[in-house]
């Protein structure tokens, strides 16, 4: 929302730095278009026995300075498999997610070829979630390979980010997708089964999914073409420099939607008895979100109903979320906020996962508060007791309790990771607004997705950026927080 001002110069001129604000982030969106790996997926879905068949070809390049003997991906699906040593979700989430009982699913090759030529592909990595593609006479540096891999996706009956259940066909990680290079090396983690185990790069999308006409299918990208054959739909969608690429399906859907600024906002639902209040808050946040942090690049962003075992999940231009949940607008503000902070401006989840969801659980708090739905400071103590107790009562059975933000591996527990990720997470920004006051805040916030955004940003961007602007202080309250130093104020209430 602008303010009203008195001279018609003030107005032009900031027209004139939105035009060129938004001319910015075109350009930023044209190079990390020009930038991107190109994957080509052509699938088919089969909803008696619950496969996806694709073809997938990959355009790549080497952007590092070490030659590699293999091209490596991600083969999430294969987590589902029976003889997995790891499940997708802790124990304490099994029920939830297979409420009808153990269901498996897995992820198998056909073939793989490079250049047009078969080789002899391996899958490894800790838990055979690794697909190793040897590149002949190695791919060096700033050399391009064509990859096709032809497979077929089992799913399982879970609600879990990539399976089918009575309501909805959740398409989530569900192809190979290439591991992200840091310091010139593929970084081959597993998909633990706490937190949200995936970093990657943006890249360019053309996928095509055919399946039954019954199915209203919500997706990453712009529908491009739709093609009815004989009862079966091929969908074929584009999406330009996002990190990933998800969809759901479901054969109960109703679609509502409105426009934000650039972006079409797309709510799709079963059983929502309030639907239109769901879309207002994803499009309250976005309008937020545009306002104070930076305007929203794609053209297109759905939320959507969805079996899940935890509150939502977010993808690039789409957000799952779960049916019922006691906490489901909050979910999609959070999972709104992740549209910014996960999406447009990446993070390792595994390494720094309060990059994103210590950030978008408190950019929710801030958007509650300005909406007055919840005051802040109601939300901050509810952190704060939930902090202090959790520490209280780890203190009392245990000696040098760890305080440190960590890496997702190192937590005992998914509800350690939940406090420390983001209830503390929560702490930590809350902490350094209260401190540099709002308006440092965004601006910090603001310069920091204007330079991070499309990249996978370490934590010494986001913190660099907030010393920038709101000098020293501020990066000493993350580092405190991060290394378990902080201070957190006595519960009195
Ligand atoms: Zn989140």
């Amino acid at each position: 929302m602008k303010k009203f001002a008195c001279l018609l110069c003030v107005v032009c001129i900031a027209a004139i730095c939105c035009v060129a604000l938004a001319a910015c982030t075109a350009d930023k969106m044209n190079t990390a278009v020009k930038n991107g790996d190109e994957y080509t997926i052509v699938a088919a879905y089969d909803d008696q026995a619950h496969i996806v068949s694709a073809v997938q070809t990959i355009k790549m390049k080497n952007r590092s300075e070490n030659c590699f003997d293999s091209v490596k991906l991600h083969i999430y699906a294969n987590q589902y498999r029976q003889d997995a040593e790891n499940s997708v979700v802790p124990n304490v989430y099994h029920t939830k997610a297979y409420p009808n009982g153990e269901s498996w699913g897995d992820i198998t090759f056909d073939s793989v070829k490079v250049g047009g030529a078969p080789v002899a592909y391996t899958v490894e990595g800790a838990d055979c979630d690794i697909l190793s593609v040897p590149i002949e006479g190695g791919l060096f540096p700033d050399k391009s390979a064509e990859i096709e891999l032809t497979y077929q996706v089992q799913l399982a009956n879970t609600h879990h980010r990539l399976g089918y259940n009575d309501n909805t066909v959740n398409l989530g990680n569900w192809y190979p997708i290439l591991c992200h290079v840091d310091n010139g090396c593929y970084t081959e983690s597993p998909y633990y089964n706490v937190g949200d185990p995936f970093v990657s790069d943006v890249a360019n999308y053309n996928v095509s999914m055919t399946l039954p006409e019954k199915y209203v299918v919500a997706s990453t990208g712009e529908l491009v073409e739709a093609t009815n054959n004989n009862g079966n739909v091929t969908y074929a969608y584009k999406a330009d420099a996002v990190r990933d690429f998800a969809m759901v399906a479901s054969t109960n859907f109703t679609k509502i939607a409105r426009t934000v600024g650039n972006t079409q906002v797309n709510y799709f639902y079963y059983a929502d008895t309030d639907a239109e209040a769901s879309l207002d808050t994803a499009c309250g946040m976005m309008e937020y979100l545009n306002k104070n942090v930076g305007t929203y690049p794609y053209p297109q962003y759905n939320v959507v109903e969805t079996e899940f075992c935890y509150g939502g999940m977010e993808y690039p231009n789409l957000a799952m979320i779960t049916s019922g949940s006691a906490s489901y607008r909050e979910a999609v503000a959070h999972e709104t906020a992740h549209q910014w902070f996960y999406g447009v401006v990446g993070n390792d989840q595994i390494t720094n996962a309060w990059m994103d969801e210590g950030l978008s659980e408190y950019l929710t708090y801030l958007y509650l508060d300005s909406t007055g739905a919840m005051p802040l400071s109601r939300n901050m103590l509810g952190c704060t007791q939930t902090y202090v107790t959790y520490v209280d009562v780890l203190d009392r059975y245990y000696e040098n309790v760890d305080r440190t933000m960590r890496n997702v591996a190192d937590y005992n527990s998914d509800s350690e990771y939940v406090v420390f990720t983001y209830v503390k997470g929560s702490l930590m920004f809350n902490t350094v607004y209260e401190t540099v006051g709002a308006d440092k805040f965004w601006k910090a916030l603001a310069a920091y997705f204007d330079e991070a955004q499309f990249s996978v940003a370490p934590a010494s961007q986001l913190i660099g950026c907030f010393a920038d602007v709101c000098g020293d202080e501020a990066a000493n309250i993350f580092t405190k927080f991060i290394e378990g130093k902080e201070v957190i104020g006595k519960v009195t209430d």
